[in-house]
């Protein structure tokens, strides 16, 4: 980019030049079928930024999907076409970065000077823009985070991208939907969903650990509310049935109080050890000594609509730990 503070600013100046030298936006010369063979496999109008529906807006003609001029700029979306990198672009760890130096915000990551400063300017003119448009904070991005998706990106390179891109244009490219994401709100390929972790806490498409924090707690439904009243009832009437701890859980859900991820697993770990007290004599209506202290305490829980709630809470949990282990394996093995 030379002197130029950023690429748009270099592609405006280029673009000058191009009217500069045509007298207006004609088609260059080198506009030619995307088969010719100096044209890099994979590169045509169809997946240039500038393509829109059959017109370049670069040089304001008609073109075909199916040529190609040296302008050619890859489109955002297709960073996740893909096919497996050839071997000689399968590199496995970086000597410059440490496997997870990818994973936050803080954008702790060696990458030349020359990427960093267009990072940089990418992050200042997005968010000026967005300022100046009067968008949402959600919309903000920080350099950091540019330059952990600019280094998974070149992680994901090395397994596969499509043919005939860098690796810093590949990276550059994630970056760019990246920012797209930030933009609008949502990918323009529904496949990136990699870098949610990495936007703006606030954003709506934001995965990351205060998105978490925020999720990881739950409201009792009005069955369980239900039962919980009914054990707490229990319980005055009969004096016994269920521990403190019951009593606690009961006034909580009985009060409709959101519980943190924590207490819903000790929900289940209890309807899991006590579901064999469904069994005992007065656990039901009208078995003698109903209800019995097994009973209380089951009501005390939220019963069995608590049990259903807190099962579902759990499994759901458990697949996605497990979902976000797999990844990370798959981040460690590509970084
Ligand atoms: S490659 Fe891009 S810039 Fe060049 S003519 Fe096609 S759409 Fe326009």
């Amino acid at each position: 980019m030379g002197c130029h503070r950023s690429m748009a600013q270099a592609e405006r100046q280029l673009t000058a030049l191009n009217i500069a030298e045509y007298g207006n936006r004609a088609l260059p010369e080198n506009y030619r079928p995307a088969s010719s063979e100096d044209v890099p496999d994979g590169r045509n109008c169809g997946n240039c930024v500038h393509f829109i529906e059959g017109y370049c807006n670069l040089w304001q003609e008609n073109v075909q999907a199916s040529f190609y001029c040296n302008r050619w700029v890859m489109r955002e979306d297709t960073v996740t076409e893909r096919a497996p990198a050839p071997p000689e672009d399968q590199i496995e760890g970086s000597d410059k970065n440490e496997p997870g130096s990818a994973a936050g915000k803080s954008g702790d990551i060696a990458i030349s000077a020359e990427t960093a400063k267009a990072l940089e300017n990418k992050a200042d003119e997005h968010n000026e823009a967005m300022a100046k448009a009067d968008r949402p904070n959600w919309t903000r991005v920080r350099v950091g985070s540019l330059r952990a998706v600019y280094r998974r990106g070149s992680g994901a390179y090395s397994t596969s991208h499509r043919p005939g891109i860098g690796r810093a244009q590949w990276s550059m490219a994630r970056v760019n939907a990246f920012l797209y994401l930030a933009r609008t709100g949502r990918p323009k390929n529904p496949k990136y969903v990699g870098d949610n972790d990495l936007l703006n806490a606030d954003h709506p498409r934001y995965s990351g650990k205060r998105a978490q924090e925020r999720q990881e707690s739950y409201s009792p439904t009005a069955g369980m509310v239900e039962e919980a009243k009914r054990g707490l009832a229990w319980r005055r009437e009969f004096g016994r049935g269920g521990t403190e701890i019951g009593v606690a859980r009961a006034r909580d859900i009985s009060n409709g109080r959101d519980l943190p991820l924590m207490t819903v697993k000790r929900m289940a770990s209890f309807f899991a050890r006590h579901e064999v007290d469904k069994q005992a004599e007065g656990f039901r209506q009208g078995e003698d000594g109903y209800p019995s202290n097994g009973r209380i305490a089951w009501a005390l829980w939220g019963g069995d609509a608590g049990k259903a709630w807190a099962d579902a809470i759990v499994e759901r949990e458990e697949s996605r730990v497990s979902q976000v282990k797999n990844i990370l394996a798959i981040l460690r093995h590509l970084v």
